[in-house]
């Protein structure tokens, strides 16, 4: 499966905000957005040139797509699926991606990162009503229960993920039930109750696709 393998703080630092990619340590003082350490080329004297509308839109693309750690082949699938739906394009790209099993992984605290998560679910941890799905990218329903593998249970990183559970809690659309180790997709999220991405301006990314 190809996937984003660069070093993930140096994508946050391209961006200039954080993208959340490495589990606990983008919550610390180690996160070098955090320290506010500019990335390369990223300078005072870089800040004060005008970016094209191009430049801008591009930008927005790149944040949400390293966000959820896609390629572009696989983020342009998700933009054309989540454009012949009704609705607002932009804002059914977000619910879409919201619904990646990977990232519903994440969101249910089996995982401290998306990235973690992908991995979870191909090396087979995870079920969907009760069968074994492999696939990062397979997009869940209202009601479908996801649990981590029997057999899989007793993983310490799992344990150590689901901490955060108890820290934070879930997104409003999830339930979980952490001892059990299960948790439903009990709702469509609406694209305000996605707080942690409420920066992304989605409307470029339509404007960049219908250029
Ligand atoms: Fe690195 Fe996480 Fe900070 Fe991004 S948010 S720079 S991945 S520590």
């Amino acid at each position: 499966m190809a996937r984003n393998t660069g070093p993930q703080c140096r994508l946050c630092r391209a961006e200039g905000q954080k993208l959340f990619l490495k589990g606990e340590r983008c919550y610390s003082g180690k996160c070098p957005v955090t320290k506010k350490r500019p990335a390369p080329g990223k300078g005072p004297r870089d800040r004060q040139k005008k970016k094209t509308d191009y430049a801008v839109q591009l930008r927005e693309k790149q944040k949400l797509k390293r966000t959820y750690g896609m390629l572009e082949k696989q983020f342009k699938i998700f933009f054309t699926r989540a454009d012949k739906m009704a609705g607002k394009t932009g804002e059914n790209l977000i619910i879409l991606l919201e619904r990646r099993l990977d990232n519903v992984v994440y969101r249910m605290r089996f995982a401290s990162s998306r990235n973690q998560a992908r991995q979870f679910v191909s090396h087979g941890h995870v079920t969907v009503n009760g069968k074994k799905v492999t696939v990062p990218s397979y997009v869940v329903k209202v009601g479908d229960v996801v649990e981590v593998k029997e057999n899989s249970k007793k993983l310490q990183i799992i344990k150590e993920s689901l901490k955060e559970y108890t820290r934070s809690g879930v997104m409003p659309w999830i339930t979980v039930d952490p001892d059990a180790m299960k948790g439903s997709f009990a709702a469509l999220p609406k694209r305000s109750d996605v707080t942690d991405l409420s920066e992304i301006q989605e409307q470029l990314i339509v404007e960049l696709y219908s250029r």
